[in-house]
């Protein structure tokens, strides 16, 4: 799986061999963390990309909807404690974790996915954690998470890597997946689709345009990159 690869709930699923329930799932059995990002409608998007995607900020999780609660959690500050004030809720288990990373630990890792409508999600790569902050957001705090694409491959900086190293914001995806109708460009599959660099990023290409990035399937893509090289 390379980042940009789109995929069904269930073949999310069976990739990380577990039911993924929530957003923040703190080191899985397969060793790593997992978060799902997901675009709330009508709303902004709280999650960002910087550093010429190469950066993420994640918004942490609300207060879980208690039916004692008379409040939206909305309004509520991101909790670090569950109600019983001891056990870390996902947001503090990641805070500690940064904790630990800044006391000279490995970093943890983050497995990414975003979902791009129901049932159909991109992968985004493995992300190290590397900061956490609280910050003012409609009168409220939220938790912020900086994470920072990590290659495993990164010893092997092909053009095509180099590209998947860029991270393309959730509102180009979005774009691109409504104006090319959930389809390859090219041959109209809607199987193995990925989200394609037209002019790679390595030539100049662009990550934050609709533009520049089209939907390909696996084997488009793979005849498109024969040409380039
Ligand atoms: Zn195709």
């Amino acid at each position: 799986m390379q980042p940009g690869d789109i995929l069904s709930y269930i073949e999310l699923c069976s990739e990380e061999q577990f039911n993924i329930q929530k957003g923040m799932n703190f080191r899985t059995q397969n060793g790593y963390s997992i978060f799902l990002m997901s675009v709330r409608p009508n709303a902004p998007y709280a999650d960002r990309v910087e550093d010429n995607g190469k950066t993420l900020i994640y918004e942490g999780h609300d207060c879980p909807n208690y039916k004692n609660l008379n409040k939206s959690p909305k309004e509520i500050d991101q909790p670090e404690f569950m109600p019983n004030g001891r056990t870390l809720t996902e947001n503090g288990k990641f805070l500690q974790a940064v904790k630990n990373y800044k006391a000279g630990q490995p970093a943890e890792i983050v497995k990414i996915y975003e979902k791009i409508k129901p049932g159909i999600w991109a992968y985004n790569g493995f992300f190290k954690l590397v900061d956490a902050w609280q910050e003012e957001s409609n009168g409220r705090k939220v938790f912020k998470f900086k994470l920072v694409m990590f290659n495993e491959k990164s010893n092997d900086l092909t053009n095509q890597t180099l590209d998947h190293n860029r991270l393309i914001p959730a509102q180009v995806k979005q774009e691109v997946w409504k104006r090319d109708k959930g389809a390859c460009v090219q041959c109209g599959s809607r199987v193995n689709l990925h989200f394609d660099h037209i002019i790679p990023f390595s030539k100049g290409g662009s990550s934050n345009t609709a533009k520049n990035i089209q939907l390909l399937c696996a084997k488009c893509n793979l005849s498109k990159h024969d040409k380039i090289m």
